[in-house]
């Protein structure tokens, strides 16, 4: 055996050889049942970290403390106990840390410091897909709204409309996917708005990027979005008014062999969204159009394209297609022929002049899909304003609490536009967060005078410059290139190649034409630029715009005004780009989170069956890493993750030399007699406190019990 390897017993007591660097010490003080705050561990590790998760999730433990940063395991099983009435009671005041780790208990913190401070709080929920970060964010909800509920006498309180919110949101924009049954396709950042007697007096829901392209395509075991299938399910009633049959007949959800899923039914949430939908104040006409829209939306999906009598132009397909056609034209309440030259000419206008051009059955098929996802996506947002609207505002507020849930770090085998905005979410919230952390230990080390030179800051501003700079950044080039006559994919990447090959947060992968590699923060992840450009557009073709617009319905027409460039005459549509926006629009998110304190939540799925008590090491070992956890730990190793006030400090190790109770010695002078009574070296007094170094408190604790 050389120099640098030893034998070690694992925990499945067998012999393993292992190097010296990676063996670490095993916390052996810490009880089976492990310890509610990580940083009280003696070794904080990798290994000793991931072992107390292990254990607490063994027990149904699913919370516990870093420090501030509260993690979540996912249990996969319902653990009603955790979440009722009496729990928030008991929650309701207690000082943090007193009681087992709790969203509740972080709601609970955000909401005294904003009183007693008068601060913006802020809670961040993240973890990757199927981690539990809605669920958290629901658990937070419901404790925000029991301490700031209003009773109502008459009427719909905030709080409840708040809470309904989620249903509807959830018809709409949430689907099955591979790896959440019901996975939210957009990010939300609800804000709560507290009048001055710590009662919520509005709120107002911002939501991030949904996910268009699921409207057309879904791949097998993946479903579309919820709301298709419910209406599909309706009463017979309805089913007849919207002109609909069975589920597995229209293509935008047949594509996939998933039509029913597991414990949901289908027709049952269609009555509660329902429901939802009538407290959050959509009235019942509103109701019936947004259905229509739904409805009309399937419709469009099963109208096929076959080649028409001219050369390269297109007609729907057969009877069958031209029945769909009408009946969509029908529930969209629009001209059934304009209708089809919507999807089957495109007008281009060229110095003042129009020109129509046939399009050939496939791009009459593009047309048609493109034409449901900006529907849907307008229909959305609608959903949006609307719940935003009848909630209310409450402009005179100074007082809010945030809460975030917001797709995690992503990377697939094959990665697209959207990995690439989620992930570019991923890099403003870690520097949001690495800032923070770092801010913080600070701020604490300042105020007690003592040095903290030693603290590294880990920064991506790199990456979000390669990102998002302006001029030069991915972004940029992205929108330059969607904006050249006859551009392609390849073009796109071209360019990229060219401008950062010197980069170090960039590469190109070994004989890929058109691939690029990011080197995130939470690992390298290459993207496939194929559909870059045709995601990144974001506008309605004139022709479709104008079609929806003429709706003889007013609800659809609403959703496609007239933009200010189609009123200014000939020229052609103005480009707008979604990476732009989503750009902005984070920029926005990130300026509201830094007049907040924020609050961190981590949320962790223990393995990728979805199933209770199986708990996958290196799985949750990398999450713990793309979240910064143990980042944060880091950074608090290096320095003193233990603080103790001076009389604590007393109070506790007395017993190690009682002389230093008598009358002679302050509270410092004692700390230090004890601190030198047991031959530590490196820690640090303040001026309120002593800092410890990780492990130094273990240390102690250990010789306290063998005096004892
Ligand atoms: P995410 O929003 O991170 O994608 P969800 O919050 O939708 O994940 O959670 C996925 C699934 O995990 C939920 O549908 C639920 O079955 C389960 N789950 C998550 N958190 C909990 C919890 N605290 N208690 C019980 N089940 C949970
Ligand atoms: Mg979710």
């Amino acid at each position: 055996m050389c120099i640098d390897q030893m034998w070690i017993i694992s925990t499945h007591a067998t012999r393993v050889t292992a190097n010296v660097s990676s063996v670490y010490p095993k916390d052996v003080e810490v009880k089976r049942s492990g310890v509610e705050d990580m940083t009280r561990l003696a070794y904080l590790h990798e290994p000793g970290v991931l072992r107390n998760l292990k254990s607490r999730y063994g027990m149904n433990e699913i919370y516990t403390y870093t420090g501030n940063i509260l993690i979540a395991v996912n249990p996969f099983q319902r653990l009603p106990h955790l979440y009722n009435d009496h729990m928030m009671e008991m929650y309701k005041g207690a000082e943090f840390g007193e009681l087992s780790p709790h969203p509740f208990a972080m709601a609970d913190r955000a909401y005294r410091l904003m009183m007693n401070y008068g601060i913006s709080q802020a809670i961040l929920v993240s973890g990757e897909s199927g981690a539990g970060k809605t669920e958290s964010t629901k658990m937070l909800m419901q404790y925000l709204a029991f301490m700031g509920g209003k009773v109502e006498s008459g009427g719909r309180s905030v709080q409840q409309q708040v809470l309904e919110s989620n249903p509807v949101l959830e018809a709409f924009g949430n689907a099955k996917t591979v790896r959440n049954n019901n996975s939210s396709r957009f990010g939300k950042f609800v804000e709560l708005q507290f009048d001055q007697n710590g009662k919520i007096s509005g709120a107002a829901i911002r939501t991030y990027l949904l996910e268009r392209s699921r409207v057309c395509q879904i791949s097998d075991p993946e479903r579309n979005y919820h709301c298709f299938y419910m209406l599909c399910a309706a009463p017979p009633e309805d089913r007849e008014r919207y002109k609909l049959g069975d589920a597995s007949l229209f293509h935008y959800l047949n594509q996939s062999n998933c039509i029913k899923l597991d414990g949901m039914d289908d027709s049952s949430e269609y009555i509660a969204t329902r429901r939802a939908m009538d407290i959050v104040g959509i009235s019942s006409d509103e109701q019936d159009a947004i259905f229509r829209v739904v409805a009309a939306i399937l419709h469009l999906g099963n109208v096929e394209f076959s080649e028409g009598s001219e050369a390269d132009s297109s007609v729907p397909k057969d009877d069958k297609s031209q029945f769909h056609l009408r009946t969509a034209a029908e529930l969209f309440m629009c001209d059934e022929k304009s209708l089809e030259e919507s999807l089957c000419k495109r007008v281009m206008v060229t110095r003042g002049e129009s020109i129509v051009r046939n399009l050939d059955s496939r791009a009459a098929a593009l047309s048609r899909d493109a034409l449901a996802r900006i529907v849907y996506s307008r229909l959305f947002d609608w959903l949006v304003n609307k719940i935003n609207t009848t909630i209310g505002q409450d402009p005179t507020s100074k007082l809010l609490i945030g809460v975030l849930d917001i797709y995690g770090f992503e990377s697939f085998k094959t990665n697209s536009f959207e990995q690439f905005c989620i992930n570019l979410t991923n890099e403003k919230l870690q520097q949001h967060f690495n800032q923070h952390v770092f801010k913080m230990e600070q701020e604490e080390y300042t105020k007690e005078e003592i040095d903290w030179s030693y603290i590294q800051f880990v920064d991506n501003q790199d990456i979000l410059d390669l990102i998002e700079k302006k001029p030069g950044g991915i972004i940029a080039l992205l929108d330059e290139t969607c904006m050249l006559r006859n551009s392609n994919h390849e073009i796109f990447a071209e360019k990229l190649y060219q401008k950062f090959k010197d980069n170090p947060h960039f590469s190109r992968p070994k004989f890929s034409r058109s691939d690029f590699t990011i080197h995130h923060y939470a690992g390298n992840v290459t993207y496939q630029t194929d559909l870059f450009l045709d995601k990144n557009i974001d506008y309605a073709v004139n022709e479709h715009q104008d079609l929806l617009h003429a709706s003889t319905c007013p609800f659809v027409s609403s959703l496609f005004p007239p933009s200010e460039e189609s009123t200014k005459s000939s020229k052609s549509t103005k480009f707008t780009s979604i990476g732009s926006s989503f750009k902005q629009q984070l920029q926005g998110l990130l300026e509201t989170l830094s007049g907040t304190e924020p609050h961190y939540m981590r949320c962790i799925k223990p393995n990728n069956v979805l199933k209770p008590a199986i708990f996958e090491n290196s799985n949750v070992l990398q999450q713990l890493r793309c979240g910064g956890v143990l980042e944060a730990i880091r950074i608090s190793c290096l320095g003193y993750p233990t603080r103790r006030t001076f009389e604590e400090f007393v109070d506790r190790f007395s017993v190690l030399r009682p002389e230093v109770l008598g009358l002679r010695y302050d509270e410092v002078t004692a700390t230090n007699m004890l601190l030198e009574k047991v031959n530590l070296t490196g820690y640090q007094i303040g001026k309120t406190k002593v800092f410890l170094r990780a492990g130094q408190m273990a240390e102690l604790d250990a010789r306290r019990t063998e005096v004892l």
